[in-house]
Parts: structure tokens; sequence; C-alpha cells
């Protein structure tokens, strides 16, 4: 049985609390981690959908949509462990949560202030016609995945811009990419105004997910730790709590919102 008395007394006492949110908190909504067994990246290879790869060469954009049809080829609905964070942000007692999740789900669950450090599957964007190191250089034209893969559909293998012809790529943050512009920053801002952070179903060992919570805690937040495994940052923890999302925090907002 998991420690959830302890946990809900830290957020009964806390009143800025920043969810930092990783693969675990989704799996239960049917989206398996991409690098555990049978995730797509043991069938595809990585290696092969850089974004210096996507950018030159047609064929790999192309795979790339066959890819992301299989990824939505379901449509995933947030689980109890998104709609408990949406409860302590309807409570007002939610400063945000930052995830490295592309899945879209605490938006749906109800979040307001959703920092996606790999951006969005939910969308595309107009990277520009030669992009250089790793950076999108688009014109801003944003759409619905669905548009792109309709397009797909209907036989445009590579669709482009309607509006400057640019490339046209998922609105996620692709293996050598650049994080997007400003999302260090609103990360670490949420990071030091949190007086708890509740890291969920990360490793936390992965750039910057393992840094943002020891840059909280060195600001004064208390940092608990909800995963099914040990991570890196167990020793630095005030709380952890080995147990899955959906299991854990859907009675403990209950009660520490009581
Ligand atoms: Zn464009």
């Amino acid at each position: 049985m998991p420690d959830t008395d302890a946990l809900a007394d830290l957020m009964r006492d806390s009143a800025r609390i920043v969810a930092f949110t990783g693969a675990g908190i989704s799996t239960e909504s049917g989206i398996p981690d991409f690098r555990s067994p049978g995730g797509v990246w043991t069938r595809y290879d990585p290696r092969e959908f850089t974004f210096d790869k996507y950018v030159g060469s047609a064929e790999v954009r192309a795979n790339s949509w066959a890819m992301r049809k299989e990824f939505l080829g379901n449509t995933p609905a947030p689980n109890p462990a998104h709609l408990a964070l949406a409860e302590l942000d309807k409570a007002g007692r939610s400063l945000g949560v930052i995830t490295q999740n592309i899945d879209g789900l605490h938006q749906l669950a109800g979040s307001t202030n959703v920092v996606e450090i790999h951006g969005t599957a939910r969308e595309v964007m107009c990277i520009g016609a030669a992009p250089v190191a790793g950076t999108p250089d688009g014109c801003g034209f944003r759409a619905d995945t669905a548009w792109a893969l309709d397009l797909v559909a209907a036989g445009t293998a590579d669709p482009r811009c309607p509006d400057c012809g640019g490339l046209v790529k998922s609105a996620t943050v692709s293996f050598g990419q650049m994080l997007f512009p400003g999302i260090i920053e609103a990360s670490t801002d949420l990071m030091e105004q949190a007086d708890l952070v509740l890291a969920i179903g990360s490793s936390l060992q992965v750039f910057p997910a393992a840094d943002l919570p020891v840059h909280a805690v060195r600001h004064g937040a208390q940092l608990a730790i909800i995963n099914d495994e040990p991570t890196p940052l167990d020793s630095i923890a005030r709380l952890v709590v080995t147990g899955r999302a959906g299991e854990v925090l859907p009675p403990t907002v209950r009660s520490a919102l009581a």
C-alpha cells in the first residue's frame, strides 16, 4: 500500500503545487512509453527520424507521417491521474503542469497552465523550407494534426505549408531538434515559485527532466516523487511514493482537498 497519507499531508500544506509529469502518467491511458518494450522506438529506428533527416528527405517525411498515423490510431483519453491534477488546478492549489509528454491529455483533463517541454503531437507546424541547426524556421502556420493526416490519406505524401510552401512537421521536438524558445524559462519560472513539486511517472534521467526538480528544491520547494521504480532524485525528495499515478493521485488529491 503506497504511503498516500504522507503525500496528502504534504499537498494539504502546499498552496503552490507544480506537477512535473513523464510517460508513466499516460501509460494508463493506453499510450505506451515510446522506449518501453513494444514501444514505437523498439520497432522504428530513432536514428532514422532526426530533425536533419526529416528536413533532408521526402522519404523520411512520408515514413514519419505513416508512423504518426499509427501513434494516433487510437484516441487516448485522460485517466484518473490527469483528472486529479486538474482538480488541484480547479481548487486553486496548482501553479501549473510541466510535462514531457506530447499527448495533450493534461489540457483535455482541464489543467489550464501546461508547459509541454517536447511540444504536442496534436498539432503540426510549418518549419520553413530549409531550417538548419535543429531549429524550426517557419512562417507561424499551425494546424490540427488531422489536417495533415487527411492530406496524407488523400495521397499527398509530403504535405506543405499552405501559406509559404515550407515543410510541415508535427509540433513535437524531434531527435536532434532544439527545444522551443521560452520553454526552459517558463519551466524554471514555475519551479522557482513552487512550494511543492510532484514528479510523476518520470524516470528523471533525461535532460531537462532531472534538472528542473533539482532547481525547484534549490529554490525551497519540497519534492515528492510518484513513480513505479526508483529515480536518481529519490535521495533529495521529501517523499517517495512507489506506485502508479492513476492509483496514487486520485485518493490523495481527494483527501488533500477535503
Ligand atoms: Zn509556412
